[in-house]
């Protein structure tokens, strides 16, 4: 599993890169600015960088200079310009490879797993997609399963989608908001939806809010997986 910061201010083609990346074991985080992706790249070094050039307040081309200032990360340019001079010059500015939109997913992850497989990365990923696990927790992402134990859970689309972007991000807090845009990926959705999925979740984990195992909500802030000791 590899880090890969996703820079893509296109919240469609963002959370579609986002799936497949995820579907790949990679641990994703995704940013929509280039000073954010800058800022991100500098205080959290991802192992691999997918950076979109038509971002809203600067060019990619400019991130990705920028960025080569500061870091060897491997970085890999989604361009929709697929000219000569175009793929020149982001080469030049320094990129590891570049995608022309539209790519297939496929595409996408085996050219990241090759930059990563340059970069010398320890472990550039398998081709297929590695389970999540926290404590008797086991999920599948190419399977779409989740089994606590033993036991299969029973769930839908969207609750498999929560748990398993919950168990990715096992011990982190994430806020609602960070849960609506990365698992719902819809602005008019609220809270109270969250909210709603995740106690059907507990009570499936067989557990509650006030005796938790796994789901503890953290006052304020948002709602953190941990595995049980
Ligand atoms: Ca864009």
């Amino acid at each position: 599993m590899a880090s890969v910061l996703l820079v893509e201010d296109d919240p469609v083609i963002r959370a579609a890169l986002l799936d497949v990346l995820t579907t790949h074991g990679h641990a994703v985080r995704s940013v929509t600015q280039g000073f954010e992706a800058l800022r991100e790249a500098t205080q959290n070094p991802p192992d691999a960088v997918v950076l979109d050039l038509g971002l809203p307040d600067l060019d990619g081309v400019d991130v990705l200079r920028m960025l080569r200032g500061i870091s060897r990360v491997p970085v890999l340019v989604a361009t929709a310009r697929d000219d000569e001079a175009e793929i020149i010059r982001i080469l030049n500015a320094g990129a590891d490879d570049y995608l022309v939109k539209p790519f297939s997913g496929g595409q996408l992850a085996a050219r990241i797993n090759a930059v990563l497989r340059r970069a010398g990365h320890p472990a550039a990923p398998d081709p297929a997609p590695a389970l999540l696990r926290a404590g008797e927790l086991v999920i599948d992402p190419a399977a779409r399963t989740a089994r606590l134990g033993a036991a299969e859970l029973s769930l839908t689309r969207r609750e498999f989608d929560l748990l398993a972007y919950l168990t990715r991000q096992a011990g982190r807090v994430v806020s609602r908001r960070q849960i609506l845009a990365e698992v719902w990926r819809e602005s008019y959705v609220d809270d109270q939806t969250v909210d709603v999925h995740l106690s059907v979740l507990r009570r499936k984990l067989g557990e509650s809010a006030a005796a938790p195992r796994y789901l503890h909500t953290v006052r304020g802030i948002g709602i953190k997986l941990v595995a049980p000791r």
